[in-house]
């Protein structure tokens, strides 16, 4: 048989023979190629690896209560106020670009009462960003974008003359 990764021919055979799908017919000849064809054999060899690692993963088994204590705890790492929420990433100067639109946003909101937070948050802190944290920033990004199509009847601009 011709090569399937040099001919680009019946390729599909490598990944169902990995998989241990190829029908025995094709798997005498594919094996036997392999003998001569080392590009061949190493690719098998690889999806096999693949092929192992999934085989071998077992989901843990979760408690019947698992759930429940999972939204106990995100319960509890909520902040206590949106203002903390929006206001937590702003001190943080390595979030990129997001956090920059957030600030400019950020801008309209903030004449609302800094609940909580003392001033010496504000001394930046360096870490590095994690994608959970860009995601978080956008989240609030949009929760900014919402409040400012709010109109708000205590700010003093919306008052007539
Ligand atoms: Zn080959």
């Amino acid at each position: 048989m011709n090569c399937p990764i040099r001919s680009q021919e019946n390729r599909e055979w490598l990944l169902d023979y990995s998989a241990g799908r190829l029908d025995r017919e094709r798997t005498a000849m594919l094996e036997r190629h392999m003998e001569a064809c080392p590009v061949c054999a190493r690719f098998v060899a690889e999806q096999r690896v693949v092929w192992d690692a999934l085989s071998q993963w077992e989901s843990p088994e979760l408690s019947p209560d698992f759930n429940r204590r999972l939204y106990h705890k995100i319960d509890q790492v909520q902040p206590s106020s949106w203002v903390e929420r929006v206001l937590r990433p702003l001190w943080r100067p390595m979030v990129p670009v997001a956090a920059a639109c957030l600030l400019i946003l950020a801008g309209v909101a903030l004449h609302t009462p800094t609940a909580g937070l003392s001033p010496d948050t504000s001394h930046a802190r360096v870490e590095s960003v994690e994608p959970e944290q860009v995601e978080r920033t956008l989240d609030d990004l949009q929760m900014l974008r919402e409040l400012a199509l709010t109109p708000q009847e205590h700010t003093g601009t919306t008052q007539p003359m």
